[in-house]
Parts: C-alpha cells; sequence; structure tokens
C-alpha cells in the first residue's frame, strides 16, 4: 500500500494495518535463524578442514579430508541463497555481509597460509555476491508488481477504502491472535433514492465523501479507538473497533461515526442529510469465527432495517439469528409457493388389526441445497407470514388429485387427511376453495377429512365452528389433531361435530412409563368414544405401544412402527399392494 504519510510524518493507522495483514506473507523469522546457524556451521567446518592433510576411508573409497571443504563451502552457498530469496532487504544484507566477510578469510588462507587450493574459493564466493545481487534486484521488481497487485487486492476502487477482502483478512488475522474486537456493519438509509433521484455519479461522490471522513476519523483514531473502516459494498460500510474496555467504548466510538456521517454532504449544489443502521457484534462474546461475527452483525443491522429504525445501533442477540432465518424461511416458501414446487407425503393409517384406513397429507420444502425444511420450522413461518392458507390449498389440490387419480385406478376405500390451519379456516374464501377442490379431484368427499389442531382451535372455537359446520355439511370429515395438548373441557367436546381425535405423540411416548400415563390414554379414548369419535394415536414406534392401545380400544394407529410418511408413488405401491393382501 501506498505510504501516505500524515503531518507528524506517521504512517497512517489504515496503512499500518493493511502492512501488517500483508507482512504474513513473509517465510517465518524461525527460519532465517535457522539457516543462518546453518551458514556458520558450514562455514566453520570449511574453514577447519581446508589445508588439514590426511584421508577418510567411506564406503571403501578413500578421500582426502580437504575434500569435505568443497562440499561445506556448497552448503554454505545454498544457505546463503536461501537467505537472499526469501528474505527481502534483510536477507540480501544478512547474504551480502556473510559474502564479504568470507573474501579475506580467503585471501589469508591463501596468501598468508599460502594454501593455494582455495583460489576456486575466491570464485565461488565472487560469484555467488553476483547471484545474489541478481536475485535482490529480482525480488524487488516483483515486490513492486505484488505490492501493487495487493494495493488492488485490498484496495476499494472507488474509495480507495481497505475493501471487504482487507477486511475479513484483519478479522481472521484478530481471530488467530485471540483478540477482542468489534465488528460493526453498516448500512445507509436511503441511499437507493439518491441514486435514482440525482444519477449514480452524484451517488458515488456521496459514498466517496462518506469513506474520506471516516478514513481521516480512522487514520487520525479521533474516536478515543483503534478503528479500521472498510467498504464492503455499494451503501455497506464495515468499522473494526479495537483497543476498547467496555461496552459505552463501543457505543462512544460508534456514535462518533454516526455525528460524522450525519453532517451536511453537498453533491451537485444539493445538500444532503444521510443516516445509518449500526449492528455490531463482539469476538469472542458474540461470535467464536468470523464467518458468524460478520453474519451477527449483519443480522443486528438488519433487523434495525425490518422495524424501520432507521438511525440506531443496536447489538446483536442470538434471537436476531431466529428473525433471520424467519425471513429466509418466508422467501423460500414464497418461492416455493410461485413455483409450485411445495410437495407432500402421505403417511399412512392402519386399523388397529393392520387394515389401511388412508394417509395423511404432510406438506414438504427442499433447501436449495436439495435438504428438507421441517414443516415443524416452516408451518409456523408460514401462519405467522399469512402464507399458510396457500401452503394448506397447494397441499390439499396436489395431494387430492393425486388422491383421485388413486381411487380411480385401484378402486380402494381409503380416506385422505389434509392438516388445515384455523387461520385459513377463518378465511372467507376457505370453503369456495374446499368446493373447488372436491368438484375437481374425483374423491368422494366422506373420503376427505380435514385435521385441526386442537390447541389453536379453542381460541377461535366460535367462527371455527361456523366454519366446521359448513365442512360437515359438505361432507367432509373432521379430525382434531393433536389432541391432548390444548385444554379441551368435556362441554367443549360434546359441541364439537368431529368424527375423528388423534392422541397427541406426547402421550403415547410416556405411556408405558407409568401406570397413570396408561390411564390418562386410555380416559381420552374412552371419552372419545362416549362423544361417538373415532380414536387414532399418532407417533406409535414400539411394539409394546402397540400392545397396550390394542389392549385399551384404539381405533387407528399412524406411527413409524407401521409406516414413514411416503412419497406419492411408494403410497400407490402400498395401496396396491395391500389390496393384493386382502
Ligand atoms: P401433525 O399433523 O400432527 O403430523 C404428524 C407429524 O408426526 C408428522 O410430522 C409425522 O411425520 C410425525 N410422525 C408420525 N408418526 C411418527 C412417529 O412414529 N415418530 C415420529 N418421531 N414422528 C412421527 P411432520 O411431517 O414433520 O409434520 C409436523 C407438523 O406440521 C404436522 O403435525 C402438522 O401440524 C404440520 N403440517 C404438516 N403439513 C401441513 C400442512 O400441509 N398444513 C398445515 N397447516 N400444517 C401442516
Ligand atoms: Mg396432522
Ligand atoms: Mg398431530
Amino acid at each position: 500500500m501506498k505510504k501516505d504519510n500524515n503531518s507528524a510524518g506517521k504512517v497512517k493507522n489504515t496503512e499500518r494495518i493493511l502492512d501488517q495483514i500483508a507482512l504474513r506473507k513473509q517465510a517465518p523469522l524461525g527460519i532465517y535463524a535457522v539457516l543462518v546457524i546453518l551458514y556458520v556451521a558450514a562455514t566453520v567446518v570449511v574453514t577447519s578442514t581446508a589445508g588439514m592433510q590426511g584421508e577418510v576411508s567411506m564406503f571403501g573409497v578413500s578421500l582426502t579430508i580437504y575434500s569435505f571443504a568443497g562440499i561445506f563451502s556448497a552448503l554454505s552457498n545454498i544457505f546463503i541463497m536461501l537467505i537472499a530469496v526469501h528474505f527481502g532487504k534483510l536477507g540480501f544484507f544478512t547474504a551480502m555481509t556473510a559474502l564479504v566477510v568470507q573474501f579475506p578469510m580467503i585471501l589469508v588462507g591463501i596468501f598468508v597460509k599460502g594454501n593455494a587450493d582455495s583460489l576456486p574459493g575466491l570464485f565461488t564466493d565472487f560469484f555467488t555476491l553476483i547471484a545474489v545481487i541478481i536475485i535482490y534486484l529480482n525480488n524487488m521488481r516483483i515486490d513492486k508488481a505484488q505490492d501493487k497487485l495487493r494495493d488492488q487486492a485490498v484496495t476499494d476502487n472507488l474509495t480507495g477504502l481497505p475493501n471487504r477482502f482487507a477486511c475479513s483478512e484483519l478479522v481472521n488475522d484478530l481471530i488467530r491472535q485471540g483478540e477482542k474486537f468489534t465488528l460493526v456493519s453498516i448500512d445507509i438509509n436511503n441511499f437507493k433514492s439518491i441514486n435514482d433521484t440525482m444519477g449514480r455519479n452524484a451517488g458515488n461522490e456521496v459514498i466517496i465523501e462518506i469513506a474520506s471522513r471516516w478514513k481521516n476519523a480512522a487514520d487520525q483514531e479521533s474516536s478515543g479507538t483503534l478503528d479500521f473502516v472498510t467498504r464492503q459494498s455499494g451503501d455497506e460500510f464495515s468499522l473494526i473497533i479495537r483497543n476498547y474496555s467496555s461496552e459505552d467504548d463501543i457505543i462512544k466510538t460508534i456514535k462518533h461515526y454516526q455525528l460524522i456521517l450525519e453532517k451536511k454532504v453537498t453533491v451537485e449544489d444539493c445538500d444532503l442529510y444521510l443516516s445509518a443502521c449500526f449492528g455490531y457484534a463482539e469476538y469472542p462474546t458474540d461470535a467464536d469465527n468470523s464467518d458468524s461475527l460478520f453474519s451477527s452483525a449483519d443480522a443486528a443491522v438488519y433487523e434495525m432495517k425490518r422495524m424501520g429504525n432507521s438511525n440506531n445501533i443496536l447489538r446483536f442477540t442470538p434471537e436476531l439469528l431466529k428473525n433471520e432465518r424467519s425471513v429466509e424461511i418466508e422467501r423460500k416458501i414464497r418461492a416455493a409457493l410461485v413455483n409450485d414446487s411445495l410437495f407432500f407425503n402421505l403417511q399412512p393409517q392402519y386399523d388397529i388389526s393392520h387394515n389401511l384406513r388412508g394417509f395423511e397429507a404432510l406438506a414438504r420444502m427442499k433447501d436449495s441445497d436439495g435438504t428438507m425444511i421441517s414443516p415443524g420450522e416452516f408451518i409456523p413461518v408460514a401462519e405467522k407470514a399469512g402464507l399458510i392458507d396457500k401452503v394448506d390449498i397447494s397441499v390439499f389440490r396436489n395431494a387430492a388429485k393425486f388422491f383421485g387419480e388413486l381411487i380411480q385406478k385401484t378402486g380402494a376405500d381409503i380416506t385422505l387427511s389434509v392438516n388445515v390451519s384455523v387461520r385459513h379456516l377463518m378465511k372467507n374464501d376457505f370453503l369456495d376453495e374446499i368446493r373447488y377442490v372436491i368438484n375437481t379431484c374425483g374423491v368422494p368427499a366422506d373420503k376427505l377429512e380435514i385435521e385441526i389442531t386442537e390447541s389453536i382451535m379453542i381460541d377461535s372455537a366460535e367462527k371455527a365452528l361456523v366454519c366446521i359446520n359448513e365442512l360437515k355439511n359438505l361432507g367432509l370429515k373432521i379430525a382434531i389433531d393433536d389432541f391432548g395438548t390444548g385444554y379441551s373441557s368435556l362441554s367443549y367436546l360434546i359441541n364439537f361435530p368431529a368424527d375423528i381425535l388423534k392422541v397427541d405423540k406426547s402421550f403415547i411416548d410416556k405411556m408405558n412409563s407409568s401406570e397413570s400415563s396408561k390411564q390418562y390414554v386410555a380416559a381420552i379414548i374412552s371419552i372419545g368414544h362416549i362423544m361417538n369419535f373415532d380414536v387414532i394415536s399418532e407417533g406409535v414406534e414400539e411394539p409394546e405401544q402397540l400392545d397396550t392401545l390394542r389392549s385399551i380400544g384404539c381405533d387407528y394407529i399412524q406411527g413409524f412402527i407401521w409406516g414413514r410418511p411416503l412419497a406419492p408413488e411408494d403410497a400407490e405401491d402400498l395401496v396396491i399392494s395391500s389390496m393384493r393382501a386382502e
């Protein structure tokens, strides 16, 4: 990076930090020390063996001791070159010093001790010196080109600020060193409207002005902390805050940058007043790695944008990630509805003698990487976002169409259950949609069953009842789903025109662990029968649970023990094979 000195002649903060990021690329100084030691050791061997008389025998061959001097002299030159190649200026001066010192030593050998055999050493030393100078000049040329490349790699073209790459390099360095710091994500408010109304050039001028003000502040350490400002993209910036002692210091620094931003910006004779959202997260308190630190700070900014809180500062909390995930899932549901890529599975339901009663249609959605998003995650999001009616009707339509064809093909006498959210049930066009599906799918109405979750229904019983009676008039069956998880009273059950109770899995799970839990399930089944409902137990997994349910008079079973949710083709195979078995 270009050394742009301030008035005090001191290298500015931003440049100094960028240089520190780059320093890591040089070979470690430990290797330098090892090479120097090896060089000194090889030189000592050369001087002590040069001129020595006598022979040694190796592998049956006799060698003069003097010949070892040649080998170690070559080695010492290799070490010197390695130092010159890998350690820049330091390596060059070390190599030059070593070689220059060698000259008089060789000359003393030749002229004082009369050792003429050292003459080739003089030439080797001379040529090594030339090679080191060439290496140095070449390294300087490469370094210059590399500096230029690095400048481009770490600098944002428009503003000259460090860019996204420099930011993540510094974050990774600080994490490696275990230093506490804070990452602030900054998003300028309404920047798009400046671009739209005044044009991109004016927008660029605004960004350049903000960047220059913030860079000065970081360079002069005017906030009282050690700061590093980077431009991420468009109107998004990041600020890394270091050397602070408390949360108050972080807020003080962010407010400092906020105040600088809020000062009037004049572009094309227009006075503009800017503001931004600042979301921050601290390493290691809020996140323990670079990825999660960035997404935590971003989550805080998005939360502020979502709340329309345009000029504020927010620290990351784990709650925010949940919101972010919800927003992402909502986007995926919307896309799946547009592409009609929501699909369904069919989980078989059996009577207690293991004869197929029918299937429950369960919504399924895939993530972009092909993994499944569980309905436990996306159904509540769809409910909150007001999309549940679209999800329900998409599953209902597709499942009913498939089921109509299946019944026509096989003549099977089976029921299709679909889940309907109470929020959907209350919508004015709900009954019209149901009528449309019944008229078009080819499934007799009495083979269609609507599952309504007990706990939600109680809250809105009055209005729900009107709808449910209408559904009954159309000939559909009604199931109370997840029975036992709400607060059903007997009087409520008596008035409720349901056909079937579905005992929630949580009761089936506990049923065999204590006698009282078993009695509780037995009581639910008895009450259901008294009210004239059939009872189906959900989530049956163990043979012991099946035995118990048989002994206490349960009518139907839905659970992994007899069948997991199946793709429609597999459900079709199951229907065909169960009809053959009859
Ligand atoms: P649910 O309606 O009570 O559906 C039964 C859930 O229990 C299904 O989970 C099923 O796969 C699971 N299950 C059944 N037997 C076993 C078992 O033996 N062991 C275990 N561990 N699980 C079992 P899934 O498919 O994840 O659905 C969860 C919930 O999402 C459903 O509970 C339902 O409330 C909701 N849902 C699914 N599809 C739709 C839909 O199209 N519309 C609406 N509104 N809600 C839906
Ligand atoms: Mg259900
Ligand atoms: Mg259920």
